[in-house]
């Protein structure tokens, strides 16, 4: 049975991934950060699932809490096949008012996580012979937020970032992929009134904000043996916003 690790994957798209990719039969190590309640609740679906199940708390800006989750996933599971870089928080700041502090914290989480992920699981997947990296960037990552500088710069670094370390881990078997969201229904837009959303949704081609369905759907997609000849590549799940 394959083994994903998935981080923030007790809330929105996260746990969306961690419930689809269960259905599918993986072995499931579900990384939060502060949402333990939550983290429980989606892990006992998962059991009911039938997928075994570790729930493992971390903060994955911090390379030693990236450590000990990644070694806690290897000491149960063995192997991971699947590494889902998730965990992300929003910016929604002009850049001249971001604080030091701000600046190194969205970019310490929303980049550097997923590069200390990415630095020890692949030493994982080097001793067994591959696996899949999949990051979850931004469609902001692409083309830029006004307001969100600092985000879109860190989801701007993934996909260079993922383009690079697939070149450097193809030839190990090791697939690397980014998916990169449009607006997504979950707690990161709470914040958007009613007005923004019928705004942005008049922006989208498909007419409608999307569901964390609709991207946990392209990760199990880019998780799967299907998707083993496709690495580099940025799959931007936005329903057509900005085509
Ligand atoms: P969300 O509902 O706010 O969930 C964010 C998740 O990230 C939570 O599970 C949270 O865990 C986790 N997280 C944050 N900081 C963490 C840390 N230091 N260590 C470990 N986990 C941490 O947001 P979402 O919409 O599902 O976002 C998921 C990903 O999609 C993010 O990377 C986000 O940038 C990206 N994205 C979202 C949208 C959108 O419109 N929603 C659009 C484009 C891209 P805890 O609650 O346990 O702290």
């Amino acid at each position: 049975m394959k083994t994903v690790l998935i981080t923030g994957a007790a809330r929105g798209i996260g746990k969306e991934i961690a419930l689809e990719l269960a259905k599918e039969g993986y072995n499931i190590v579900l990384n939060f950060n502060k949402s333990e309640e939550q983290a429980k609740e989606v892990a006992d679906k998962i059991s009911k699932l039938g997928a075994r199940v570790l729930i493992c708390q971390a903060d994955v800006s911090k390379p030693e809490e990236v450590k000990k989750l990644v070694g806690g996933a290897v000491s149960v599971f063995g192997k991971i096949d699947v590494l889902v870089n998730n965990a992300g928080i929003s910016l929604y700041k002009l850049l001249i008012d971001s604080s030091d502090a701000e600046i190194q914290n969205a970019i310490q989480t929303n980049l550097n996580s997923v590069i200390f992920m990415s630095r020890e699981v692949v030493k994982n997947m080097l001793q067994f012979g591959g696996g899949k990296i999949i990051n979850i960037s931004s469609k902001w990552g692409i083309v830029g937020g006004s307001g969100e500088s600092v985000y879109s710069a860190a989801k701007s670094g993934i996909i260079g970032f993922s383009k690079a370390l697939a070149k450097e881990v193809g030839f190990s078997g090791i697939n690397v992929n980014v998916v990169a969201p449009g607006v997504i229904e979950t707690d990161m837009i709470k914040n958007l009134s009613m007005q923004d959303k019928k705004e942005l949704e008049s922006q989208i081609a498909l007419g409608r904000i999307g569901q964390p369905s609709d991207v946990a759907g392209v990760v199990k997609f880019l998780a799967s043996d299907e998707a083993s000849y496709i690495t580099g590549q940025v799959i931007e799940v936005d329903g057509g916003w900005g085509v």
